[in-house]
């Protein structure tokens, strides 16, 4: 298991990308999938996305629920 942490970005401009947010606030998983990489908000730590397949998550923006920042993942 290797964890990986995603990238912070500035809030994407409205449907420019998809933008995964979850309503309650708190630690929360976006993705629960059985591979082998975890993705971590590149701020506080949480993790967004557990055992993921590298390259399996393209082109999303995730919202961290818990500190609110924009996340995605580096080279896609
Ligand atoms: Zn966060």
């Amino acid at each position: 298991m290797s964890d990986y942490e995603m990238e912070v970005i500035v809030k994407p401009e409205e449907g420019s990308a998809t933008v995964l947010v979850h309503g309650k606030k708190g630690p929360y998983h976006f993705i629960q999938g059985e591979g082998h990489t975890n993705y971590l908000c590149g701020t506080c730590k949480n993790v967004l996305c557990s055992n993921v397949e590298r390259g399996q998550i393209v082109g999303i923006v995730f919202k961290c629920p818990n500190c609110d920042s924009f996340n995605h993942i580096k080279g896609t």
